[in-house]
């Protein structure tokens, strides 16, 4: 990855939740690459973290690390100070954490529900909430971004395909839709946008089974008309051009990048 000719986020602190992997590592790395400075949370992969903020380093960019729990809110807030008291301010939120805790609907626990629910979906309100509040509290910079905030939610195609086996992580990210579309509802007199990101299968830590051996990744491929696994970078590059101010109008909107996996694969050769 180079630093990008566009520079388009330059002069913007950006705040990239669970940085130290997958998703967030490669939307980390595409905001620096356009010119933002990055912060990298991290839960519990420090080492991941640092990996990430160097390779922001080696291609000329800035980042910071900090941990937090997402789903905790005093975690949380304290995370924003330090942002502020380190950088002056944020202007981009992704709220990328996430994880899955998979079982049969008839077996899953309160506590494997209340873990997926508490990250994917507490965890993106509470992170959106102090994000907000810091958007409102300094107010717009219209030299810097037409957008006095930007927020941007990382669901998934499954906040419209249901999934069997996965009712928690579905449910979350169901539930990061109205939280997005809401929330966008309200922040928008305050110049605020907030939109969504829905990725389909892109290769990460999260789903190795599904496209580590040839087997797993045929059987997935049918469920992608575009006929590829996507790739941290597609989501990157949607994030940074959603972060820009060449998406200043679009707020309150899922952009999927999911080769075609909401398009009813199904139905494809007649149904
Ligand atoms: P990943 O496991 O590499 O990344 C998830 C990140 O969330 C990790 O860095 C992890 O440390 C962090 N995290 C977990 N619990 C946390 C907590 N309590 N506080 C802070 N951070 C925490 O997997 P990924 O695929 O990169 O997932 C990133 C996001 O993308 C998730 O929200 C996931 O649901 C979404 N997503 C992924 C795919 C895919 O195919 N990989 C598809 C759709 C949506």
């Amino acid at each position: 990855m180079a630093l990008s000719p566009k520079q388009r986020l330059v002069n913007q602190i950006a705040l990239v939740t669970g940085a130290s992997s997958g998703i967030g590592a490669g939307v980390a790395k595409a905001l620096a690459a356009d010119g933002a400075t990055v912060v990298v949370n991290y839960h519990h992969d420090e080492e991941g973290a640092n990996k990430t903020k160097q390779e922001i380093e080696d291609l000329g960019g800035k980042a910071i690390t900090i941990h937090a729990d997402v789903s905790k809110e005093e975690d949380v807030q304290s995370m924003f100070k330090q942002v502020i008291d380190q950088l002056g301010t944020v202007h981009i939120l992704i709220n990328n954490s996430g994880l899955q805790e998979d079982a049969k609907f008839l077996d899953m626990t309160l506590d494997q529900w209340n873990k997926v629910i508490s990250v994917n979906l507490t965890g993106q309100f509470l992170c959106a909430r102090e994000a907000a509040r810091e958007f409102v509290r300094r107010g717009p910079q219209p030299e810097i971004s037409k957008a006095t905030g930007k927020i941007i939610c990382m669901s998934s195609v499954h906040e419209v395909i249901p999934w069997a086996g996965h009712v928690n992580y579905a449910s979350s990210k169901g539930g990061i839709m109205l939280l997005m579309k809401s929330m966008a509802q309200e922040l928008a007199p305050h110049k605020i946008r907030v939109n969504s990101i829905g990725p389909g299968a892109i290769k990460t830590p999260i789903n190795n089974e599904a496209w580590e051996t040839p087997e797993a990744a045929a059987k997935l491929l049918k469920l992608i008309p575009y006929n590829r696994i996507g790739e941290v970078s597609d989501i990157g590059d949607v994030a940074a051009w959603l972060a820009s101010d060449e998406a200043d109008y679009v707020t309150g909107t899922t952009i999927f990048a999911d080769g075609g996996m909401t398009l009813y694969p199904g139905f494809a050769d007649n149904g």
